[in-house]
């Protein structure tokens, strides 16, 4: 069967692969052999699952094949971050941030080819949507950091795309990043951050998430979010409040708000006035963050000193406010800047 053909690997479920070696005449505990290597030793060949006879590799060799996220380019910033490019096996790019902090990192990673959202600040919204990311294809970015001696602290989907528009593909990954059969690292490590689909925020709810939710606010108001984010166009505030609400009531967990400020946009006391507002409903911290231009955009970033009078104001009104720079700006890696380095941005 040609490589194309084949399934990935990682698409199977631990009974399907248990189901297929019964199959073929082997013992089914050949299944717990080859998760283990899956997820546990992130193999990505079926020659190196040396606990597997030869033959049984031979028959995964025959069946199966991988779609693994290959780290190709790398960058690295004056503080210390590192972007990677992820190759495809469609050829198509996704890009990964490690940010080091002493021995270390949070990982930044992509649940998608580009984006549908089109948010307008934001580089990967201007490349379009072209497909989701698979399980292992997000796993694979986890697992690709570069230097060994690093330690991942936490794991954050802030990369490219709507992590809830693929919502099946990154809690498998989570699945299998915190499960002591995969990575087994804790859910409190994992934030995923989302612009706010409503449907999707009350669906996050009902399944009771252990990772941590962000809410990739930016604006308090539809008036401002609907020219920065087209989504908020069809989904408004208050659609969003509502299932914010909800989200509150059942998980009893508070959240996180990023909002990045812009450049006399949505940074100005009357702003983070409306922001106070909005956050009166449920218990939040507050991320504000620095804003670094994307060509095109004809956003800029917010002065320094009105930054600080929008999160003195937040303050004075007793909500937690942290004031975030933003990392790998000199090479594109920073909030907002990915955009694959193989995908051009079209404008
Ligand atoms: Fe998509 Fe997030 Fe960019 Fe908006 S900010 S276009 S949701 S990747």
């Amino acid at each position: 069967m040609s490589g194309n053909l084949r399934p990935d690997i990682r698409s199977m479920t631990k009974l399907e692969l248990e189901q297929f070696f019964l199959l073929q005449g082997e013992k089914k505990f050949r299944a717990n052999q080859v998760y283990e290597w899956l997820w546990k030793k992130s193999c990505h060949s079926f020659e190196d699952m040396t606990s597997l006879s030869k033959s049984a590799r031979q028959l995964l060799q025959n069946h199966f094949t991988f779609h693994t996220a290959f780290p190709g380019n790398q960058q690295k910033s004056t503080d210390g971050t590192v972007k990677t490019g992820f190759r495809l096996h469609d050829g198509m790019m996704v890009e990964g941030v490690m940010i080091p902090a002493g021995d270390r990192a949070t990982v930044c990673i992509s649940s998608q080819v580009g984006c549908a959202l089109g948010c307008k600040f934001c580089a990967t919204g201007q490349l379009g949507f072209t497909r989701n990311l698979t399980v292992g294809e997000i796993f694979d970015q986890v697992t690709a950091i570069p230097d060994s001696e690093t330690r991942i602290s936490n794991i954050v989907f802030m990369g490219m795309g709507e992590p809830f528009l693929n919502y099946e593909n990154v809690m498998g990954a989570i699945g299998k990043i915190t499960s002591p059969e995969g990575l087994g690292m804790s859910p409190q490590r994992i934030t995923v951050s989302s612009v706010g689909i409503p449907k999707m925020i009350v669906k996050m709810a009902d399944d009771d998430p252990k990772y941590h939710f962000a809410l990739s606010l930016h604006a308090a108001t539809d008036a401002k979010r609907d020219k920065i984010i087209p989504f908020n166009l069809k989904h408004p505030l208050g659609d969003l409040t509502e299932a914010l609400k909800y989200y509150h009531k059942k998980t009893d967990k508070r959240f996180t708000i990023e909002y990045i400020v812009f450049g006399n946009f949505n940074d100005s006391v009357a702003d983070a006035r409306e922001l106070a507002v909005f956050c009166r409903n449920f218990p939040v911290k507050i991320n504000i963050i620095e804003y670094n231009p994307v060509k095109g955009s004809g956003f800029n970033r917010a002065e320094p000193e009105k930054t600080r009078a929008f999160a003195d104001y937040l303050e004075s009104r007793n909500l937690v406010v942290n004031v975030r720079q933003s990392r790998g700006k000199d090479i594109d890696a920073a909030c907002g800047q990915l955009a694959g380095n193989q995908l051009k941005i079209k404008n």
